[in-house]
């Protein structure tokens, strides 16, 4: 019997669930694990967004909604555009869903035919290629330049636009880079997107809150006016406030496309969770000051964490200016032979010697299109990351250099 369709063989698991998962087996299992893979806050999410949905399951708010989301949450969700981002969307240029993932794959699926390309800039979020090959898309992974700060630069998209692209995906703050796109950089690209009308741009902003060393985030949207109507700004509750578990992601974008992930999402997914409509309600209109000490919570870590790394030969690291990931460069380290006898070809052989070593658990970058690289998640204590840093430290030093041939 045959379960599963072509177009789902190609399709990977997400690398960083994964290995999220093989930490939680491994703990549960009474090992001493240093999970450095998770992709969501250490922090709890705010008490009065918790009491909100509270009240809302108190209030009875327990059926079915708009597909789109409550009226009250896409007017929090268009003041949110206007106070923050300096954007003006009407309440139809504007859909929730159950997270920016699943938001992802609905304007994909309303949007694309076999074989239209989705140009993304490597490295990239795990789940990008995939969805984009879920749909039936073709997805064009072209490397952001190391000179760039591991950023898109408006001459490489140039080279990849062809007559068959449909969207370009762009994120800033980056997973798994942390780099943050600046207004200049973002109006390069516009201007290149410009010539090249067909093209739909997918911008996703969900780090938005999430940055360091006093950078100010800049929306694609506000930087390139122009191409409001071609772009879908995607964002969310998961990291700004902690509520990776209440599902909630939004996006502004252009009425028809809209309105085309409206009719996907009332076949395919349905409505997200009522009261965690009502939470993000709280959540977007409510008292935020928590946003920056978390932040310099972040930032604390992101410094501590680089002088414990930097200090361990044969490893690199740029300086994230926002979301909670360090991007490390591990090229030093292939070709070295481990305690147990086997050399190390790949970044992806030197996250499972880490786990067998070291019990530190990261994604390699091979999963975000970039080798030789493996992403640590800061979103965990200084106490767990310092303790991850001398496994790592200590594992690198058992390290021994084949002999060249
Ligand atoms: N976009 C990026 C860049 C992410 O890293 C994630 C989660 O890891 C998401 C979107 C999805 O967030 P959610 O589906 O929780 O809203």
């Amino acid at each position: 019997m045959k379960y599963v369709s072509d177009k789902l063989a190609a399709v990977g698991a997400s690398a960083s669930v994964e290995a999220s998962q093989k930490a939680r087996e491994m703990k549960a299992a009474g090992l001493n694990v240093a999970s450095l893979s998770s992709g969501e806050p250490d922090f709890p999410t705010p008490a009065h967004i918790a009491e909100a949905g509270i009240a809302a399951i108190r209030d009875g708010m327990t059926t079915y909604t708009d597909v789109r989301g409550i009226p009250d949450l896409r007017k929090a969700i268009q003041r949110k555009f206007k106070r923050e981002n300096n954007i003006e969307y009407d309440l139809d240029n504007i859909i929730a869903g159950p997270g920016a993932k699943s938001l992802i794959g609905t304007a994909l699926s309303a949007s694309v035919n076999p074989g239209d390309e989705i140009i993304i800039p490597a490295p990239a979020w795990v789940s990008y290629v995939d969805i984009a090959k879920l749909v039936g898309g073709a997805p064009v992974v072209i490397q952001a330049k190391a000179e760039f700060g591991l950023k898109l630069d408006a001459a490489t998209l140039e080279a990849a636009i062809t007559q068959r692209s449909r969207w370009l995906i762009l994120n800033s703050p980056s997973n798994p880079t942390g780099s943050v796109y600046t207004r200049d950089e973002l109006r390069a690209l516009g201007d290149v997107l410009l010539r090249h009308p067909d093209i739909l741009i997918m911008t996703d902003e969900i780090y938005e809150h999430l940055l360091f060393d006093g950078v100010k985030f800049v929306s694609f949207v506000e930087a390139n006016p122009d191409l409001k109507e071609r772009t879908l700004t995607l964002n969310g509750a998961s990291k700004a406030y902690a509520m990776t578990g209440w599902r909630i992601g939004y996006a502004g974008g252009p009425a028809p496309l809209i309105k085309a992930m409206t009719k996907v999402a009332g076949q395919m997914v349905g409505p997200m969770c009522s009261i965690s409509q009502a939470a993000t309600v709280a959540a977007l209109d409510g008292p935020n000051d928590y946003l920056s000490e978390r932040a310099a919570a972040y930032q604390q870590r992101r410094d501590r964490v680089m002088e414990l790394l930097l200090e361990v030969p044969g490893l690199n690291v740029q300086k994230p200016s926002g979301a909670f990931y360090l991007f490390v460069e591990c090229g030093a380290l292939l070709g070295s032979k481990t305690a147990a006898g086997k050399v190390l070809a790949s970044d992806v052989d030197v996250t499972n010697w880490l786990l067998e070593e070291a019990m530190v658990v990261c994604v390699p970058g091979a999963a975000y299109g970039l080798s030789p690289y493996f992403r640590i998640s800061i979103a965990t204590s200084l106490a767990v990351l310092e303790d991850a840093c001398a496994r790592i430290t200590k594992a690198v030093a058992s390290l021994t250099k084949e002999a060249a041939a």
